[in-house]
């Protein structure tokens, strides 16, 4: 049919509308499928559908008695109806003219009635249609039964574009739509057929506050904008595209889809988004891909595992990461630990143990072999998982608003035990670790001051290790909090010293008396001749900067024989004692007379 130009406007209009709603070759849908049988059933027909007109074929949303999914445009009554937005009746195909030769009418069908699906902005997106194979005739309140069914199937359509199905911003089918269509997917595919699916982050929630605070909201809907185009123009045509929240769109690949060449054609959707979007100085796409079971996968279960890769990606520095259960496994245990973390600390009380507790390792004096202080490390017991180390849970703590917390319950905890043993006339140096990120805290030396005033604490008895790589990562913001730190007269110690790549100059400048090395380069030097150099120069380097240098991780006579040997001045480690709980520690020191008087 060859369209008049106003009318090939209103067409060009009309398919606009039908595409904006997303219907088109999606899955069949309950809610549809509910009205098609009642069609059916009050006609009394076998056949009926809700047929939405395509630019060539006639498209089923939901169907009753019809096997194909879709028929051609030319010559169907529902392409009738859309083209006239009225109501057709033809009581016997053979009878009429126009549809005699028609394809239906060669496959058995005789009456045909459709009434107008129309849009609240007028346009006809089809008919709701019931077919039969005997001529008949309609009644009245037939026509009024089909004018209903047709107003109960647009009311369908328009709820699911409306608030709560399509994001106003992107104009796509929402989370809520997702999920609906994720489950309506099982009644269109094979039951526990494997799909892939993908989430598509545009940026992450760092550098979208970042890039709010720098450039203003509306800057926010122009990177979603650019990625909505990218993602319509490639992904959009054979796949949904929704957006489930303000920086993710997700999408499940068409069937038969290879996982490896998906992966490798959405890096290369990376690629060039990356070359042509103006947000690319500000954001870093990721894409988290995952492999599903139609119908056997809960929607839930599929966008935890989307997460869970675009976040493992995030942390590989990887653009596109597919899920793995491995992975999945060792993120779940972070945050099961970060949650358990949390119970722990509400019910901690410093001095008193419960779940948590501090331990104590001697520090020695390797001339004299005398202990002369000591180093609390923190001790967590889960109830049911037991020990956890604090290497697994404080790099977790630090990246939470826990570790404030945590930080005051070890200090706490670390000056009610300095001041019990003073009190018993073990007057000694304690060593508490603190994270950097503590020292960006304003109030930080206040309060530490302020805990030492109320225990009777000199600071002198108090000496915080910070661990060099975290010292690095934001030195100029730390060295206030360390200058007034050091004023007060509390000892600082870079702790694994060696492993944060420190600037020399930099560390010249610090207010820190004390350098630790860490255990990978003291383990093992007994044999190595370049680690015996490489700890050597180390210990030349700190005490040339005028710091004092303990070695951490000593575990024989040998090790501590060259420490002393290249100059050390104290060490720590298995050699000499554990970390103990504070009844074991003070035992420990009651065997040894001679510390007892120096400590004294
Ligand atoms: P760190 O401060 O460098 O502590 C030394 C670690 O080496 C401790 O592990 C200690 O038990 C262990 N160690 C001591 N001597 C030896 C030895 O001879 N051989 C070996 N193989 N290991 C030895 P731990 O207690 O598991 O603590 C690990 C890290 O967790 C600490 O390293 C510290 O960075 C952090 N940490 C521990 N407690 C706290 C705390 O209260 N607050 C903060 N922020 N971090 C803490
Ligand atoms: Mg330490
Ligand atoms: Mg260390």
């Amino acid at each position: 049919m060859i369209l008049s130009p106003p009318r090939a406007h209103h067409e060009a209009s009309r398919l606009e509308a039908l595409r904006k709603l997303n219907l088109l070759d999606t899955p069949p849908s309950e809610s549809f499928d509910r009205i098609t049988r009642m069609a059916a059933q009050v006609f009394n027909l076998p056949i009926a559908a809700v047929s939405l007109t395509d630019s060539n074929r006639q498209w089923f949303k939901s169907r009753v008695g019809v096997e194909h999914d879709s028929i051609p445009r030319f010559q169907a009554p529902c392409g009738q109806v859309a083209d006239e937005s009225e109501m057709l009746v033809v009581p016997d195909l053979l009878d009429d003219d126009h549809y005699r030769d028609s394809l239906l009418a060669g496959s058995g069908v005789r009456f045909y009635a459709g009434a107008p699906l129309i849009t609240t902005d007028g346009y006809c997106l089809g008919a709701m249609c019931v077919l039969g194979t005997e001529p008949r005739g309609i009644t009245e309140a037939e026509r009024e039964a089909l004018r209903d069914m047709a107003a109960m199937v647009m009311g369908q359509i328009e709820l699911r574009h409306a608030i709560g199905r399509v994001d106003p911003l992107s104009g796509l089918p929402n989370r809520n739509q997702f999920i609906d269509d994720f489950k309506d997917m099982a009644a269109d595919c094979p039951h526990g057929k494997q799909r892939l699916a993908a989430l598509v982050n545009l940026a992450s929630p760092e550098q979208l506050s970042n890039a709010l605070r720098a450039m203003g909201p509306s800057y926010l809907d122009e990177i979603m904008g650019e990625g909505v185009r990218m993602l319509n123009a490639s992904i959009g045509q054979h796949s949904t595209v929704y957006h489930i929240s303000p920086t993710e769109f997700v999408f499940v690949a068409p069937p038969g889809t290879d996982a490896v060449e998906f992966c490798v054609e959405m890096e290369n959707w990376l690629r060039r988004r990356a070359a042509s979007v103006t947000s690319r100085f500000v954001t870093s796409a990721r894409i988290g891909v995952a492999i599903f079971r139609v119908g056997v996968t809960p929607h839930a279960d599929l966008l935890r595992n989307l997460h869970s890769a675009v976040q493992h990606g995030a942390d590989q520095d990887c653009g596109v990461s597919m899920f793995s259960e491995e992975q999945d496994a060792v993120y779940r245990r972070r945050f099961w630990l970060v949650n358990e973390f949390g119970a722990a600390l509400d019910s901690a009380v410093p001095g008193r143990e419960g779940q948590l507790r501090l331990v104590f390792q001697p520090k020695i004096d390797l001339a004299s072999g005398a202990c002369i202080g000591a180093e609390a490390l923190l001790r967590w017991t889960h109830p049911q998982a037991g020990p956890v180390s604090p290497g697994e849970f404080i790099p977790l703590i630090e990246r939470t608003s826990m570790l404030r917390a945590t930080t005051n319950w070890v200090l706490e905890s670390a000056m009610v035990q300095l001041a019990q043993w003073r009190a018993q006339g073990l007057g000694m140096e304690l060593a508490v670790n603190v994270s950097a990120v503590n020292l960006l805290e304003p109030d930080f030396c206040i309060r530490l001051l302020d805990g030492l005033h109320r225990h009777g604490l000199p600071a002198s008895s108090l000496a915080l290790e910070i661990t060099e790589s975290a010292l690095m990562e934001n030195p100029k913001m730390a060295e206030a909090t360390l200058c007034a730190l050091a004023a007060a007269g509390v000892r600082l110690a870079i702790d694994d010293f060696g492993t944060g790549y420190s600037s020399l100059a930099y560390l010249q400048s610090l207010p820190v008396q004390v350098v630790k090395i860490d255990q990978g380069f003291v383990r093992g030097i007994e044999a190595d001749e370049r680690k015996r150099s490489l700890v050597s120069a180390m210990i030349k380097l700190a005490h040339d900067l005028g710091h004092r240098v303990v070695a951490e991780g000593v575990e024989t006579d040998d090790v501590a024989s060259l420490l002393e040997a290249a100059g050390c001045d104290q060490a720590q480690g298995y050699l000499y004692a554990r970390p103990m709980p504070p009844d074991a520690f003070v035992q420990w020191l009651d065997e040894r007379p001679l510390d007892v008087l120096a400590l004294v």
